[in-house]
């Protein structure tokens, strides 16, 4: 493992060891440029660790129990249905966060072995941008050390917001860093919020056996998803048992020996709900207090993101911004590529990337996936289009694994039949939108989808026929449009 090293002088400083940073520093060694990454994350024994969020409390934790518990949930609800009985099921919540904190662990030490193989020099404390490229950095015994650099990437990631109406006290009243470590599944479980986290953390605990009740403040459920697929989740989530209430506002709590009362009010009133524990989910915010130095002049905008242009240069020479304290969606693999993009572009390559199609994935179940425009921004924007869809339940693979609902939705521009958007609500979606993304990215029609041969039985399938749906052609289902 790395540790502090003697020189000084570096190609490339980077501050963030999450998806953005550590994805950054791989790929600046591998163009030959003397490389270091300062991360002040330290792991819950203690000790420094890499993968920010997305590895310690972000995507992998929170996979691992949505795998984890959905396991559970089959066993006592659908196994019946393929003829197995079991009995005895019992639920050890001690070893599945352990196994939880393994898969962490694991990831986190393969990032610290190939920092290692790549030549990346770890420097383990809180850095800070000086002027001209320098970054100081304060260890966790308090040395402090300043580095010069010639490029200087900032990729210190987000943090849960943390609400006046709600705070946080411990155990109880929980951001999702906490929700990921309870200790015994609460009876009756809040979550304020019913945006991606919210509804995979009220996910996990509702399987695990809590009564969950979500308080969304927005009227709409899931904005950012397409209509149709947000109206059809949404009738998914509530028949599992999920009390999602919409337009409810969280103005108070006040926690007791009887648990959290949450006070809210919808357009119908005052109400409390009473619970035994309470997960705050309600967005996150970028880390960049503090992160440069006043005589930097580092320019941020008014939420404290980052200003950057489209290679994530901010105002200042040599000096890039990534992952989640920049503009744009909140998520690993787009922080990722935009620290790939910036390594190239410091190594003088001619990079890019295309904001345009960056899928977003909801691990629920079923799992919603999309990638490009939805049919509401297209009928806002007066594009005109072509849908075709295609449900699950006429898909021979979904029926013989007993999990059907949801639907592949395929819009394509009506003039050039150019693939704008594709939508999904169904089991194992988070895999197949990346065949959406491919094809996209090639500048695809629904037409090519069409005339591409798919494996049967198979889910994929299903996107073949939404896009043979979108010209009147879908085998498996009678079609709106003739042809
Ligand atoms: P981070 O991962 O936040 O890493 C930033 C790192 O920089 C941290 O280690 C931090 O300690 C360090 N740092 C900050 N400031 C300094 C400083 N001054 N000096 C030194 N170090 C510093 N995204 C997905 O794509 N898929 C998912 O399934 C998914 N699930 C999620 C589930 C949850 C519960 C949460 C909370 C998030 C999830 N996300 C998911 C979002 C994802 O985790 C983030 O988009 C991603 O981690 C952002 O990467 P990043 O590198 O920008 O920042
Ligand atoms: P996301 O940004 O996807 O993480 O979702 C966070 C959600 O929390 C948003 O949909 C907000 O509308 C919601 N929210 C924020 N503050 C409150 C509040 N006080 N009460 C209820 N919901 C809230």
């Amino acid at each position: 493992m790395s540790k502090q090293g003697d020189a000084k002088k570096y190609d490339v400083v980077i501050i963030g060891a999450g998806p953005g940073g550590y994805v950054a520093a791989i790929r600046c060694a591998q163009l030959g440029l003397k490389t270091a990454c300062v991360d002040r994350w330290l792991g819950v024994d203690g000790n420094p660790v890499l993968g920010g969020t997305c590895l310690n409390v972000g995507c992998i934790p929170s996979k691992a129990l949505l795998e984890s518990s959905g396991r559970y949930d089959d066993i006592n609800h659908s196994f019946a249905d393929h003829g197995i009985t079991a009995s005895g099921v019992k639920l050890d919540l001690a070893k599945m966060m352990s196994r939880k904190d393994k898969v962490v662990n694991d990831l986190t030490q393969g990032i610290a072995g190939l920092f290692k193989a790549n030549g990346v020099m770890w420097l383990q404390g809180s850095g800070k941008l000086l002027p001209k490229q320098q970054v100081q950095v304060t260890a966790h015994d308090g040395k402090e050390s300043v580095l010069d650099a010639t490029h200087v990437i900032l990729a210190p990631g987000s943090s849960s917001v943390e609400i006046g109406a709600a705070p946080l006290e411990e155990g109880v009243i929980v951001d999702s860093s906490g929700a990921l470590t309870f200790d015994e599944v609460p009876k009756r479980l809040g979550v304020i919020g019913a945006g991606v986290i919210g509804l995979e953390l009220g996910s996990v605990w509702r399987r695990l056996g809590s009564e969950v009740v979500l308080l969304e403040a927005q009227d709409t459920f899931l904005g950012v998803a397409d209509e149709q697929i947000a109206k059809e989740a949404l009738r998914q989530f509530k028949r599992q048992g999920l009390d999602i209430r919409l337009g409810a506002r969280v103005v108070s709590c006040e926690s007791g020996k009887k648990g959290v009362a949450v006070n809210y009010q919808d357009g119908k009133g005052d109400h409390t709900e009473t619970v035994d524990k309470l997960i705050v989910a309600v967005g996150r915010r970028p880390n960049t207090q503090g992160l440069a130095a006043d005589e930097v002049g580092l320019l941020l905008d008014e939420w404290g993101f980052v200003h950057v242009n489209d290679q994530c240069r901010t105002n200042q020479p040599s000096v890039y911004a990534i992952g989640d304290a920049v503009r744009g969606p909140m998520l690993a693999h787009k922080g990722s590529e935009e620290g790939m993009m910036v390594a190239e572009v410091i190594a003088g390559q001619k990079a890019e990337m295309n904001y345009d199609i960056i899928p977003s994935v909801i691990y629920t179940h079923p799992e919603i996936a999309w990638a490009g425009v939805t049919e509401q921004a297209l009928r806002a924007a007066g594009t005109e289009y072509n849908v075709g869809s295609f449900p699950f339940a006429a898909s021979g693979r979904a029926r013989a694994a007993g999990d059907s609902s949801g639907m592949v939705k395929v819009i394509a521009d009506a003039n050039t039949d150019r693939v704008l958007g594709v939508h999904i609500i169904g089991a194992h979606c988070s895999e197949l939108i990346a065949q959406a993304v491919i094809a996209m990215e090639m500048g695809a029609s629904s037409e090519d989808l069409a005339m591409t041969v798919f494996a049967h039985p198979t889910l994929s399938e299903s996107v073949h026929e939404a896009a043979l749906a979108v010209d009147g052609r879908a085998i498996h289902v009678p079609n709106k449009k003739k042809r």
